[in-house]
């Protein structure tokens, strides 16, 4: 039979009603979560990636604003620009758009930011937190990852998972939210020896690897649960994931497309990061 498709869309736009729902509440007592995109160079993956946050937060009614800055931008001036926009009363979320000239450094700029105001997720301190368990940002593909699990019913518990993929943005902190979640987690990479038969103990895989339709569905365990973060274009120039969707399906029990399934998660994260970062800011409804 084949599997269950998970439907990012549908769930990403529930959760975004929910965020439009409280960000009309917060701005009935007075305040309005503020957003600063800040975008150096002209990366035009990036630049519809910034677009398409914006048009999000107008959506939900977060106001948001734009920073682009030119490719020569020095890392002084951008860290300048993230020192005043940590200083601002309506600024309640920072994301600097990954990736900067090479010239700057990622690492300073990423630690340059407000904590509290870090919702990518992406900060020392928050990646800590999150280590541990403390209530923290989560990152946003990792986080959107175990919500599109949770509302789909999966219950992670004594669950074996499989991670592919070890990357600091996505592999490591979905095996760190799979272990919070009680699973036992595998996490693999390029060096593990017989990869599809690591991935065939998954209970729950969730693929991030960049490699287009590597998994295929033999690789699977029956009634697996796939979550496929990669977004790869295909030789049609089509988007495809890490997993070939079309064997996967027919062996796996639920399944997310490429795309619609992830990667209107990730957005939608990022709006409940800015929620949850306003409200904590601000100690409005805490
Ligand atoms: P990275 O390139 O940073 O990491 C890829 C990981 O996959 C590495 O750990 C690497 O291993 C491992 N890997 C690569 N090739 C193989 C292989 N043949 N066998 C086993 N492991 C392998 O990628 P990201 O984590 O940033 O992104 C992964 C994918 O997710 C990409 O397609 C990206 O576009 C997508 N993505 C999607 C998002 C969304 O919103 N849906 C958000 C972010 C990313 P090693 O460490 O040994 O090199």
């Amino acid at each position: 039979m084949a599997a269950t498709i998970i439907d990012g869309n549908a769930i990403a736009a529930k959760r975004r009603a929910a965020v439009a729902e409280r960000v009309t509440e917060l701005k009935a007592k007075g305040v309005t979560p503020g957003l600063a995109v800040v975008i150096v160079g002209e990366d035009p993956a990036s630049q519809v990636y910034v677009r398409m946050k914006q048009k999000d937060c107008d959506e939900v009614g977060i106001f948001s604003e734009q920073h682009a800055l030119d490719a020569e931008t020095s890392q002084d001036e951008l860290l300048g620009l993230v020192e005043e926009l940590n200083s601002r009363d309506d600024i309640h979320g920072i994301l600097v758009q990954l990736p900067i000239p090479s010239h700057i450094d990622e690492d300073t700029i990423l630690e340059a930011i407000n904590p509290e105001k870090d919702v990518d997720g992406f900060h020392p301190q928050n990646v800590g937190k999150m280590l541990i368990g403390k209530e923290t940002l989560l990152p946003c593909t990792p986080h959107g990852c175990i919500v599109l699990l949770d509302e789909s019913g999966v219950d992670l518990t004594g669950k074996e998972a499989v991670v592919l993929g070890r990357s600091n943005i996505v592999g490591k902190p979905v095996a760190v939210l799979l272990l919070e979640r009680h699973a036992t987690v595998t996490i693999c990479h390029s060096r593990t020896q017989d990869l599809p038969a690591v991935v065939r103990r998954a209970d729950v895989l969730v693929a991030a690897v960049g490699r287009p339709k590597m998994v295929t569905g033999d690789w699977l365990k029956p009634g697996a649960v796939v979550i496929d973060v990669g977004i790869n274009r295909g030789e049609d120039g089509k988007l495809v994931g890490d997993v070939d969707f079309d064997s996967a399906v027919e062996v796996a029990s639920a399944i997310t497309p490429v795309p619609g399934g992830v990667g209107p998660m990730t957005r939608a994260m990022l709006l409940e990061n800015t929620l949850t970062a306003t409200v904590r800011q601000t100690g409005i409804d805490e």
